[in-house]
């Protein structure tokens, strides 16, 4: 007997609407699309990571406080270990906040990280955006006024637009919302500006960070946030046990301790965005914007968006077309951002 089941109807509200995370696999020669670090890790990190690798009880469940990683960041962010909980990439923090905090709107700038109005929607929650001004500046006035009892989602820097917002600004949502504030610093080593030393201020601020970027581990999925403990320990309630796999704690822990060695590629990368930036504006019909992050965002004036990315994308080059006109460049190497340039100049 065949059943008679419309899985459609069983589904959760919010649900319907979503479409699966898919990525079709790039064959191209320059990805330069999801901000990811161009540089492999360096040697001397691999080296201590594939040692410590041989004397990991892998049958055994990892740590589900992370207490290696957690003591190491602790001292790395000058805040106590109470003060940490670590994620499975920091996209899976904000679901674990949305699932734990929220009696109203979840807030957030637009255009902006694209995950907080996805998760909220996963997570049973109501997500609103609030446009930028024309300056990309925020709108403090209605993000209060939406906010309330909610949760507020500010990327600091800002993903795609690349600036860092008023900080006088920011400051007046955490002092005025009476809501749950959390300051996404995804970007935060290629911008060097920072709310952390503030949670202890703050009782409603979460500050969030990753290791995939600028730390380059974006394929071991880890993040962390901070905020005063009585928030972390509602959050640490509903995060998954043995969310943080022991392989990508004990890379983190290493990656941690040799910060030092990769200074020099965080520097390399954000010379190159300077320089990348400065050319594009001498390219006719490009207009760049100023970033503090390791990307650009740009906007082509009298042709498509699409229709440049197409182009790029014939010369072997991915990087993300966001909307209209609109594109954002993530920074490679430098023989990579060359080659962009060059294919771009003459595609115009
Ligand atoms: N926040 C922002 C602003 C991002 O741009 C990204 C990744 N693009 C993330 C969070 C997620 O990072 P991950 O899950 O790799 O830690």
């Amino acid at each position: 007997m065949k059943l008679k089941i419309d899985v459609k109807n069983m589904l959760r509200d919010g649900i319907k609407e979503l479409v699966p995370y898919e990525v079709v696999p790039f064959e191209g020669k320059v990805k330069l699309d999801i901000m990811e670090n161009p540089y492999d890790l360096p040697p001397l990190i691999k080296d201590e990571f594939l040692s410590g690798l041989k004397g990991l009880a892998i049958n055994r469940y990892p740590d589900p406080m992370a207490n290696e990683l957690k003591r190491a960041l602790s001292s790395y962010l000058d805040v106590d270990k109470e003060m940490i909980v670590l994620g499975n990439g920091s996209d899976e923090l904000i679901l674990d906040l949305l699932l734990t905090f929220g009696l109203g709107k979840i807030v957030y700038p637009e255009p902006t990280f694209a995950m907080y109005g996805i998760l909220a929607k996963i997570a049973g929650q109501e997500p609103a955006g609030i446009p930028l001004r024309g300056d990309f500046e925020l709108d403090a006035e209605s993000i209060l006024e939406v906010g309330q009892k909610g949760i507020i989602f500010i990327t600091y820097p800002n993903n795609p637009t690349g600036n860092l917002f008023n900080r006088e600004a920011i400051i007046r949502i955490i002092e005025e919302g009476s809501c749950l504030v959390v300051i996404d610093e995804a970007y935060y080593e290629f911008s060097g500006a920072t709310f952390l030393p503030l949670v202890k201020k703050y009782p409603n601020l979460v500050v969030l960070r990753t290791f995939s970027k600028a730390f380059g581990l974006a394929g071991a999925r880890v993040g962390y946030l901070a905020a005063n403990k009585e928030i972390t320990g509602e959050i640490l309630k509903v995060k998954l046990p043995y969310n943080l796999n022991a392989i990508s704690q004990l890379l983190a822990t290493i990656t941690l301790k040799h910060g030092d060695i990769l200074r020099e590629r965080i520097d390399e990368i954000k010379n190159e965005r300077e320089r990348v930036y400065k050319e594009l504006q001498e390219i006719p019909g490009i207009i760049p914007y100023p970033s503090k992050t390791n990307f650009i965002f740009f906007k082509v004036e009298n042709l498509s968006g699409k229709a440049v990315f197409n182009s790029l994308l014939k010369e072997g080059i991915l990087i993300k077309h966001l909307s209209k006109n609109s594109l954002r460049l993530t920074i490679g190497k430098p023989g990579e951002n060359d080659f962009f340039l060059e294919s771009l100049r003459k595609i115009l």
